[in-house]
């Protein structure tokens, strides 16, 4: 008989990855290249330079080399909260009554609350080897503005955070969060720039979006001296950096000779499913192995079910390169939902490829039924997890009743992004049943797709 499992499966400090996987590498379809909104050529490195930070830009462009080394401060600053435990759901399973058998990669415990401090200290490194003075970015449910002032404090750099307006009035906790690391922060869209006042001119009392953010983000960059704009979602880069998820998962998995059926993460821009799936996808595009492996959206901002796949601008100002990717249109600004994270209109274009081969499916899923699965996991697991990831939980759930119902031991894994402790309005809302699933029209997105560039 093996060995019972144990409920957190924890790596030794040097069984950490030192080198992040870059999965374009093994794609026979690489994912479509920026393009220049101007001219619609694709962009070099020169272009994307006085936006970026280089080293970053070296790695957006690369689509070759398998393995890249993670800098030693990067590594040493992952030892602080890395490695993450892959915590076996037994109560969980004990409460659906089903014979399947989940697994949670846990991304929540650090103070920034997610999987994005993996990134942040990735980027604000480079930022610094390249001496710079600071750094700008946008944040929607505050997740990745958390990440990054820490990130930026640990290597002494300025901060600027411009962050969606709905999540600044919902999130004030948030917002101290990042103060307290010492980030400046700006609630979008504002008038402290060009793109700002044009947004808030056309859609008086809007609720800001992640695009808006971005496009008020690069702007602040490109016109400050010494300072660049890093993004903690949909970017190659940052695929590349959270490929450490899907690597420690694996060799833990590895490590009792568990092979999953069934691979589940929320998607947002992409970085965590990207990076929790990296391996696996590495590995079924090799001809060495398969999985199925799910995506999951939030119905409000369906862009993998119900987007469209093709160039669009990453922001609602209209900056920003193109990229070949599944999109509502950069005009699409969904309705405030609690999962600020997932509120993007665009995908990972490596993401994007893949989904488009056939690599995974994909599933939008309701608010009211994300919250139902959040609180099942709480009160059987312990830990509140965060809404976006609650995506996730929602259909491991499903996928295990499923189980129930064949009698299938089916091995399930899903990466449990964050905790949920800022988010208590949109719990209390929940709880005192007032939370609403709104979901755009056809003619709703139809009329976004509409407002699409014409490339090709
Ligand atoms: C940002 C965030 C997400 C979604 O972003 P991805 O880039 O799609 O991973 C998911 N969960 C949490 C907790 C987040 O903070």
């Amino acid at each position: 008989m093996k060995e019972k499992i144990p409920y957190k499966i924890y790596l030794e400090e040097h069984e950490i990855p030192t080198q992040w996987y870059n999965v374009r590498s093994d794609m026979k379809n690489k994912p479509a290249p920026l393009l220049n909104p101007g001219t619609g050529q694709p962009l070099k490195a020169e272009d994307l330079e006085p936006i970026f930070c280089k080293e970053l830009v070296k790695q957006e462009l690369d689509n070759d080399t398998k393995w890249i080394d993670i800098p030693e401060e990067v590594l040493t600053f992952y030892k602080m909260y890395r490695p993450s435990p892959l915590v076996r759901a037994y109560f969980l399973e004990k409460a659906l009554g089903t014979p399947a058998k989940i697994y949670y990669k846990f991304e929540g415990n650090n103070t920034s609350g997610s999987h994005k401090l993996n990134s942040a200290i990735a980027q604000a490194y480079y930022a610094k080897e390249q001496g710079l003075k600071g750094v700008t970015t946008e944040t929607g449910a505050g997740q990745w503005g958390t990440a990054l002032s820490m990130a930026c404090q640990f290597f002494g750099l300025d901060c600027q955070v411009y962050m969606v307006k709905c999540s600044y009035e919902q999130k004030p906790f948030r917002r101290e969060v990042m103060r307290t690391y010492g980030a400046k922060v700006t609630p979008s869209p504002s008038d402290t720039t060009n793109v700002g006042r044009k947004i808030l001119a056309e859609f008086p009392g809007t609720s800001g979006s992640l695009g808006c953010a971005i496009s008020e983000a690069v702007e602040a960059a490109v016109t400050q001296e010494g300072y660049r704009y890093e993004l903690g979602s949909v970017l190659n880069q940052v695929l590349l950096h959270q490929s450490i998820i899907g690597l420690e998962a694996k060799t833990a998995l590895d490590k009792y000779g568990i092979k999953p059926d069934i691979i589940i993460g929320c998607a947002g821009g992409g970085s965590n499913l990207g990076g929790l799936i990296a391996p696996f996808v590495g590995e079924k595009l090799r001809g060495e192995a398969d999985y199925r492996i799910i995506a999951v959206e939030p119905a409000s901002c369906p862009s993998f079910t119900r987007g469209k796949f093709a160039y669009d601008f990453c922001d609602t100002g209209m900056i920003c390169p193109l990229a070949k990717m599944y999109t509502l249109g950069s005009q699409f600004i969904p309705s405030p939902s609690h999962s600020g994270g997932l509120r993007f209109h665009g995908m990972s274009t490596v993401l994007s490829q893949l989904y488009h081969d056939g690599l995974f499916e994909a599933r939008a899923v309701e608010q009211t039924s994300v919250f139902e699965a959040a609180t099942l996991f709480a009160r059987a697991e312990g830990t509140l997890p965060a809404p976006e990831s609650s995506h996730a939980i929602r259909v491991a759930i499903d996928e295990a009743l499923k189980c129930k119902e064949t009698g299938e031991e089916k091995t399930i894994v899903f990466g449990l992004t964050g905790t949920g402790y800022f988010d208590l309005v949109a719990y209390g809302e929940y709880n005192s049943g007032k939370m609403k699933d709104v979901i755009p029209t056809d003619e709703d997105i139809a009329a976004s797709l509409a407002k699409l560039p014409k490339v090709d």
